[in-house]
């Protein structure tokens, strides 16, 4: 059968009308939780976001409206959020819940969202991410971001290595971020939050401002209040939108600067000369001169002094290094008695300790 293209245009027209429309009126999520006898599992770091206007707000992070646009949301947990995005009218939205306990709640979500809802059982940190949204719409690197979103009110207990995971992805541009830089909109403790947008010199600054700062701009966008959970948490919340630069700051994969910066990091209040050196075996003082040398930064800055620079021209010095002492990159640790496994008293590499990838693969995950 062969339609007219003003047919076709009038189909299309109402199917968007359609999906614009508001999601009926639904239980509240309290009412929910009582229906189903589910109380919240700390191990599981389970708080449940239920004030609409804020459920709202954070939603509209992404954009007003979400027409054409494809949402993975991580732990959905009873569906506030869930409803909220449907609301705004995306073409999909893929929630990955790890509780089955939750499923006749969303059941019921997707019952009215004319199978543009689609619940999958997995735990985040496993699930193949690519699944949840459409290749044909991916857009290259340097183009604006796809019509995609990450979203999600974190469980705390696992949204840094779910984060850390992604930057990985970030950093080599594979995975879920083979398909262009999509961004993610998470709560996070505010504490993290601080930290990851933390600038030279002010207190927060750490390991993982450098780390997620080099591949993304991050923004806190706004504070919600420990009240407008169920169970409260202990700590505030942070909403934080996290997009993939075009450029990253240091061109090098992420687990490569991490170790770089947790090491020069972990003395964080002492000259930087100390961090460095944990990078080489205790004899080898004549690496961290080398260090200091390549990258011209000066020994006596203190590391939550240093700005993206300055680990950007470290991170290349201790590349040039690694690139004749492979091994220097399977101590990930501070011990001697560790160094003294892989190196000998000269510090010089064991020979029998020349490992695989897979076992630098391992020593990072
Ligand atoms: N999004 C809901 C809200 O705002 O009310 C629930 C938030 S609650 C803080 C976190 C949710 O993530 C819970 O539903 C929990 O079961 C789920 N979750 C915890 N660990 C998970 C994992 N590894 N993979 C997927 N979901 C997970």
């Amino acid at each position: 059968m062969k339609f007219s293209a003003k047919l076709l245009q009038q189909a299309k027209a109402t199917v968007e009308k359609m999906s614009s429309l508001p999601m009926p009126p639904l239980a509240t999520v309290q009412e929910l939780l009582k229906l189903y006898s589910v109380k919240a599992s700390k191990h599981l770091s389970q708080n449940f976001l239920y004030h609409p206007s804020v459920v709202n707000r954070f939603v509209a992070s992404a954009g007003k409206r979400l027409t054409g646009c494809h949402v993975c949301e991580v732990g959905p947990g009873p569906g506030s959020i869930t409803r909220a995005i449907l609301d705004r009218g995306p073409d999909s939205l893929t929630a990955v819940e790890k509780d089955a306990r939750f499923f006749p709640m969303l059941k019921y979500l997707g019952d009215v969202a004319d199978g543009r809802l689609k619940i999958v059982h997995d735990d985040i940190l496993k699930y193949n991410m690519l699944e949840a949204f459409p290749p044909h719409l991916a857009t290259a690197w340097h183009e604006n971001p796809p019509p995609f979103f990450i979203m999600g009110n974190l469980p705390f207990n696992i949204s840094l290595p779910l984060l850390f995971k992604l930057f990985d992805n970030i950093s080599h541009r594979n995975g879920v971020y083979s398909l262009g830089r999509i961004p993610i909109i998470i709560t996070l403790q505010k504490e993290v939050a601080e930290r990851m947008c933390a600038e030279p010199m002010e207190d927060q600054r750490s390991r993982l401002s450098i780390t997620s700062q080099y591949l993304c701009n991050i923004t806190e966008l706004f504070i919600i209040n420990r009240g407008s959970f169920v169970p409260a948490p202990k700590v505030e919340v942070s909403v934080v939108k996290i997009l993939p630069k075009k450029e990253f700051d240091i061109k090098l994969p992420f687990r490569d600067v991490d170790h770089v910066v947790k090491h020069v990091m972990h003395f964080r209040q002492k000259k930087c000369i100390f961090g460095v050196a944990s990078l080489f075996p205790q004899t080898r003082k004549d690496l961290v001169e080398t260090m200091f040398r390549l990258s011209g930064v000066n020994h006596n800055m203190k590391p939550w002094h240093l700005s993206m620079e300055h680990y950007r021209d470290l991170c290349y010095a201790f590349e040039e290094i690694a690139h004749d002492i492979p091994q220097l990159k399977l101590v990930d640790t501070y011990q001697q008695k560790i160094w003294l496994k892989h190196f000998d008293e000269n510090g010089d590499p064991r020979p029998d300790e020349n490992q695989s990838q897979e076992d630098v693969d391992r020593l990072f995950v």
